[in-house]
């Protein structure tokens, strides 16, 4: 049975307040969506980002059909994958299913953002675009990372080439502190980028790094580049709710610790929160055992990850657990379960990483 009477307010027309925007439209329910920047997207600048492929059985096709959610921008598998530590280390990983799909984040056509936004108008979803309002004013605050809260900070280039498609992974400390660094081109369209999970002013010179290192495998031919990046948050002591207004996306602080691939999760967040409201059930208890299982394991990857990076073949290692798997998919489907080896690793990690990262409530 119903509960909704009156109209809903959402603040931020990002993925997971677009999900909640259109599945509370397609059940009949009035819905205002405000949004600060003016056009939908307008926090991304045409970079490329990929729908995670990885960490369910389930496909992200078959997740979003779930979520009444239809795939009608570009999107388009990863090429095959390069990993490399910008040394001796070349692994060409290939994978039983695509791992991810490049979709294109912005306010430009063909975006996951302008694809969402058509399904939302279709839906009778009602857009305030330039219009910020203050998120406790809302019954579903969708207002993405907070900037107290940051644990990975992204900073890249995009350019038309004439290269064909391709995909390359750089682990590297000096090119992406704790983190990685990326080159995906698809379709004449390229993307590099680094992503910092320490020593975040060092973003433009890890940024250099990553292009000299990536440059020397691929002639990158960088032309008339555009400068794209931002930020991520995550929390694990969060509520998922604010007042009377449910939390969701990056603002309820549902990343993905270990890479940052935080889309299908805010989506996914977006959606259980317009099911708690049709059908009067309670979202924070949904959303912890949805996404609190998620961000401990996450907790425990990113703390290997980080002492991985801080042995001179800890990356190596580690891409070859991975890539030497018959299907590395299902590896990392592993990576993303709270299993008992997580158990057992948690509290040291939490403590870890509670003391590396002191603004972050984990
Ligand atoms: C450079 C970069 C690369 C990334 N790459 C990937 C990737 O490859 N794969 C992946 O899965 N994830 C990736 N992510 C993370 C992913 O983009 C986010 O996790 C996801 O977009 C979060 O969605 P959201 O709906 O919570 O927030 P957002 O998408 O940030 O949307 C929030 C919206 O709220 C608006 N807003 C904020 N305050 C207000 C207000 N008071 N009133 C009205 N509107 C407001 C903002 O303008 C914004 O449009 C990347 C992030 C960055 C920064």
């Amino acid at each position: 049975m119903k509960s909704v009477h009156g109209p809903i307010t959402i603040a931020g027309a990002g993925v997971s307040g677009l999900t909640a925007a259109i599945n509370l439209a397609k059940a009949g329910v009035e819905v205002h969506v405000y949004e600060r920047k003016k056009e939908i997207g307008g926090r991304f600048l045409g970079d490329w980002q990929g729908l995670e492929n990885w960490t369910t059985v389930e496909t992200v096709q078959s997740s979003l059909s779930d979520m009444q959610i239809d795939m009608n921008f570009d999107c388009h598998a990863m090429p095959p994958l390069l990993l490399t530590d910008g040394g001796a280390l070349q692994m060409r990983c290939s994978f039983q299913r695509p791992v991810c799909y490049l979709v294109k984040r912005g306010p430009e056509p063909g975006t996951l953002d302008q694809g969402l936004k058509a399904q939302a108008l279709a839906a009778g979803v009602r857009l305030h675009l330039g219009q910020a309002i203050e998120p406790e004013q809302a019954d579903i605050i969708a207002t993405g990372p907070n900037s107290r809260e940051v644990f990975a900070v992204d900073k890249g280039i995009v350019w038309h080439t004439q290269l064909p498609d391709m995909a390359i992974f750089l682990v590297n400390e000096s090119a992406a502190y704790k983190g990685y660094a990326y080159l995906l081109i698809s379709g004449g369209y390229a993307c590099l980028c680094t992503v910092l999970f320490d020593r975040f002013q060092a973003v433009n010179e890890c940024l250099e790094k990553a292009k000299s290192m990536i440059g020397a495998l691929v002639d990158l031919d960088i032309r008339a580049p555009r400068f794209v990046g931002g930020l991520g948050s995550i929390a694990l002591e969060t509520a998922f709710k604010r007042g009377k207004s449910l939390l969701v996306g990056e603002a309820a602080g549902i990343q993905d610790f270990l890479w940052g691939f935080g889309i299908r999760t805010a989506m996914q967040s977006g959606y259980l929160a317009a099911q708690s409201i049709l059908h009067g059930a309670d979202y924070p208890e949904m959303a912890q055992k949805a996404f609190h299982p998620r961000i401990k394991s996450g907790i425990v990857t990113r703390f290997l990850y980080d002492k991985a990076g801080s042995w001179p073949s800890g990356y190596k290692i580690m891409g070859q657990l991975a890539g030497n798997r018959p299907d590395p998919g299902r590896f990392f489907q592993h990576a993303y379960k709270m299993t008992v080896i997580h158990q057992f690793i948690y509290p040291l990690a939490r403590w870890s990483m509670q003391r590396k990262y002191p603004k972050l409530r984990l």
